[in-house]
């Protein structure tokens, strides 16, 4: 049997560690957090998940329509956004985020090649579309730069695109079952 000096001492000591290890525990969980949930979409960028399902749907509508979205930028890591935002400052590069504030850190902004007249017909796409998935402008002056933000982005009204434009809604084809025999 140890004596009980040792006892208390042995709890003393568990008493000082726990936090220790608890703390390092929770740092490890933290650091963890801040990184998105990213997945690849089709074009190879990466994408909050959440975002890259819901622009996967956008894409193949897109497509469908005849104005195939092509990405030039999903998610960007810090140092990426830090190189783009050093660029800017010296003149050398578009209009950048700090690192870290830009939506794209977070995976929920994508860059899409849309002409920046705002007068081509994917751009008109988007603005006649984004919203129903749940993306919408957010930059003034970057046509380009569309975020995903679903809770703020209220869908169109119904027999209207997200421009409040009437859209011809055709009756559903009747579907026709084909029994197996
Ligand atoms: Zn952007």
């Amino acid at each position: 049997m140890p004596s009980p000096l040792l006892r208390w001492g042995l709890v003393l000591l568990v008493c000082l560690l726990a936090p220790v290890g608890f703390a390092k525990e929770v740092k490890v969980r933290k650091s963890k957090a801040k990184l998105p949930r990213l997945v690849r979409i089709h074009t190879g960028h990466r994408l909050h998940r959440d975002a890259a399902a819901a622009f996967e749907r956008m894409a193949e509508e897109a497509r469908a329509a005849g104005q195939p979205l092509l990405v030039t930028s999903g998610w960007r890591s810090y140092q990426q956004q830090r190189y783009l935002w050093r660029r800017y400052r010296q003149g050398l590069g578009p209009k950048a985020a700090l690192p870290g504030l830009s939506n794209h850190n977070r995976g929920l902004a994508v860059d899409l090649v849309v002409g920046s007249e705002e007068v081509s017909p994917t751009y008109d796409w988007l603005a006649g579309n984004a919203c129903r998935f749940g993306f919408r402008r957010t930059v003034a002056s970057e046509p380009w730069h569309w975020e995903y933000r679903p809770r703020s982005t209220p869908g169109p009204q119904d027999g209207e695109d997200c421009l409040g434009r009437p859209v011809n809604v055709e009756p559903a084809p009747a579907v026709v079952r084909h029994d197996a025999s």
